[in-house]
């Protein structure tokens, strides 16, 4: 049993130790302590059905057994060295990781985190075109430093952003967007932004294959293909940003942007792929990673043999465990069943995503598509007192995000949508 301080008395050091903008899910808020695969555990022994996963970041299960022993085994090993001798654990990750990435995409950089990885992918699509214009869509969240907080669209995720050389998309929001689900219109708009709004050249066009902190967006179709090609004629490189969608989530591919027909020329990740220990990436061709050896390029922590351990573990899982192939019939069944709550509840506007990533929107009005912000975190929190913890996100915070550990089942989608259900019918 738990002998540690209370939810109430680590909410009172939180308050007086740390960011006083960080800010809790529930009334009542979840003191976690323990993890095991799909399930978190409360100071009282309580389980929750954990449908939010650390925000995609747990891929294969929390504490994962294959992949607490590679950590432990590393750890006991060795911790870190520098990059500046040579380690298997490493070296062998890279290999691993690259073997699952189309075309020439096969140079690693590790990094701690998804930021990182995006902050280096946009220096080397500059220095690699020679242009600083990039291009994003707006509502994306990219990172919170210098310049992918320039990328992020959204200002509740924004401070003092200056001039960033970054230019927003009009987002391919089948839902909401001006253009509904005709994705060759929004193209139009990076062509407009290029043509009116730089020199004719871009360094980047950097994009989620579905936005996850916007509300598990898909992109419009046939949007990412003609934007490929659009940008590919102005000189820019296409960074797929894979933070969230990557690593075997959407169920039909291991990467998001494979659905939708594209090679990046440069892909980024993190969170899924270290299963909760800091670990990022980014994978290019050799020709564009060339650009690093005009300097010298160094990351102290980035990619230690503990986390390319991890990282490599949870290769391993998702290839045993055939996890992939799980995020596509569970979430299949799960979407199935969470669009057909659609026809008993008006409040639910919109259901969408893929695999694992799904998204249950909540409007006031299905016409006027008024967000019902106050509905979704009293749904939250009425499931979380059942035992169910899903997310929410979304730039007016209406929306439900349920990306899961990979390892969900059946039942447990089953089990979700009946307390979703059962909230929901009480209102
Ligand atoms: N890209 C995407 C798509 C993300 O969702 C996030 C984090 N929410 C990031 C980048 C930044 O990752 P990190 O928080 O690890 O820096």
């Amino acid at each position: 049993p738990y002998t540690g301080p209370s939810a109430a008395e680590i909410l009172q050091k939180r308050k007086e130790f740390l960011s006083p903008s960080m800010f809790t899910f529930f009334n009542d808020p979840l003191n976690v302590v323990d993890g095991r695969m799909q399930y978190l555990y409360d100071d009282k022994g309580r389980r929750y059905l954990d449908a939010f996963g650390g925000i995609a970041t747990v891929c294969c299960g929390h504490c994962h057994p294959d992949v607490v022993e590679a950590i432990v085994k590393q750890t006991q090993r060795l911790q870190h060295s520098t990059i500046l001798y040579l380690n298997s654990a490493v070296a062998d990750f890279a290999e691993a990781l690259a073997s699952k990435l189309p075309g020439d995409l096969k140079v690693v950089f590790f990094t701690n985190s998804g930021t990182e990885a995006n902050e280096l992918a946009l220096m080397m699509a500059r220095l690699y075109t020679g242009c600083q214009d990039v291009i994003s869509v707006r509502n994306a969240y990219h990172g919170n430093a210098a310049g992918t907080m320039g990328a992020t669209a959204q200002s509740n995720w924004k401070f003092n952003v200056t001039q960033s050389g970054v230019h927003h998309a009009m987002n391919p929001d089948p839902y909401r967007g001006l253009f509904g689900a005709d994705g060759e219109m929004y193209a139009k708009d990076v062509q407009d932004i290029i043509q009116f709004g730089t020199s004719g050249h871009v360094a980047a066009f950097i994009c989620e294959a579905i936005q996850g902190v916007g509300g598990i967006i898909e992109l419009a179709p046939g949007y990412l293909s003609s934007v490929y090609d659009i940008v590919k004629k102005a000189g820019g490189l296409f960074i797929a940003d894979e933070v969230q969608a990557g690593f075997a989530r959407t169920g039909s591919h291991f990467w998001g942007f494979e659905s939708h027909g594209v090679i990046p020329d440069i892909v980024t990740m993190a969170k899924g792929i270290g299963n909760g220990i800091p670990l990022g990436a980014v994978v290019t061709t050799p020709e564009i990673a060339s650009v690093l050896t005009r300097r010298s390029y160094f990351n102290t922590f980035g990619g230690n043999p503990v986390c390319t351990s991890a990282g490599h573990a949870v290769l391993k899982v998702i290839e045993k465990e055939k996890l992939q192939e799980n995020a596509h019939v569970v979430g299949t069944h799960l979407k199935t069943r969470l669009t057909a709550l659609m026809e008993k509840y008006e409040l639910i506007g919109d259901v969408r995503g893929r695999g694992l990533m799904l998204g249950v929107e909540l409007v006031k009005d299905r016409e006027k598509k008024i967000p019902a912000k106050d509905e979704v975190f009293h749904v939250m929190d009425q499931m979380k007192e059942m035992g169910v913890l899903v997310g929410k996100g979304g730039f007016y915070g209406n929306v439900f995000r349920i990306t899961p550990p990979l390892c969900f089942t059946k039942d447990d989608a089953d089990f979700l949508v009946d307390v979703m259900d059962c909230v929901m019918a009480k209102m």
